[in-house]
């Protein structure tokens, strides 16, 4: 199998006047093509650290990190980030926000337009496009930022708690749909998350971290027997509980 991303022996600590925090140690895992990773693990154990060595803003102490074969540094592989809030513009419609990246990175083409068209079209935003954010519902708003995400065509994309922003409802739907829209699009994504329910309803795999420092306690491969494998049809069956209570355990032993 093709790897996207390959994370061997990372450790990271932060540096303050107050002293070091360690913040992640001995970090390994992979993500093949098309993979869809989750990590969970406690609140402040180090997920948005590891997304940020991933992403590059942040170097590692230690250990290497590969994208596509290469690595971090020399790589010219395209990566994808949705977060936690939106950030579309106001002053922006719907369409020009979509289109924002490819703006600055200069992409702007007939094909990436009409790719942008396409994207908008086929998942549900075709009368939208004139639309300024506000306009539009959390769910939608989400479903935009994923398609300005897409339309740069990205490799590899990381989730940072891109749903925890809504309420409880929209997130559950909004979740849904986005997972869907990446199966269907075939990409390769990290999602980091603190909600075990959202992980196991959209991942491959979860990588369960442990208290900072953080290290590896657990990788779990997520298999459904399930006609049609979607987040609602996971939720329901009884795969959905099995797995939830491994993990929460794992996540609740202290040692
Ligand atoms: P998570 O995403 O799992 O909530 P983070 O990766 O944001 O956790 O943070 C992990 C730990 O690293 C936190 O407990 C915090 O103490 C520490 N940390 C995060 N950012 C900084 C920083 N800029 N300076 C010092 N310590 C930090």
């Amino acid at each position: 199998m093709e790897q996207v991303l390959e994370l061997k022996h990372i450790h990271y600590s932060y540096h303050t006047l107050d002293g070091e925090t360690p913040a992640l140690v001995d970090i390994s895992f992979s993500v093949e093509k098309g993979e869809f990773i989750a990590i969970v693990g406690p609140s402040g154990c180090g997920k948005t650290t590891l997304l940020s060595l991933i992403s590059g803003l942040l170097i590692p102490e230690r250990g290497l990190i590969k994208i596509n074969g290469k690595y971090l540094m020399e790589s010219t592989t395209n990566v994808g980030y949705m977060l936690q809030h939106d950030e579309l513009f106001e002053w922006r419609t719907i369409y020009h926000n979509v289109v924002l990246g490819l703006e600055i990175q200069h992409m702007m083409t007939a094909k990436t337009r009409q790719r942008a068209h396409e994207l908008l079209d086929f998942y549900g935003l075709k009368q939208f496009k004139n639309s300024r954010p506000s306009e539009l519902s959390g769910g939608m708003r989400q479903r935009a930022a994923l398609i300005r995400t897409l339309v740069l065509e990205p490799d590899l994309l990381l989730l940072d708690e891109p749903f925890s922003a809504l309420d409880y409802q929209t997130r559950l739907n909004v979740g849904d749909d986005i997972g869907q829209i990446l199966r269907r699009e075939k990409k390769s994504a990290v999602l980091v998350t603190h909600d075990l329910s959202e992980a196991i309803s959209l991942a491959d795999r979860i990588i369960v971290l442990s208290g900072r420092p953080a290290n590896i306690r657990q990788t779990v491969p997520l298999i459904f027997d399930l006609e049609q494998d979607t987040p609602l049809n996971r939720r329901n069956s009884p795969e959905f509980k099995h797995y939830f209570n491994l993990i929460w355990k794992e996540l609740n032993t202290d040692d």
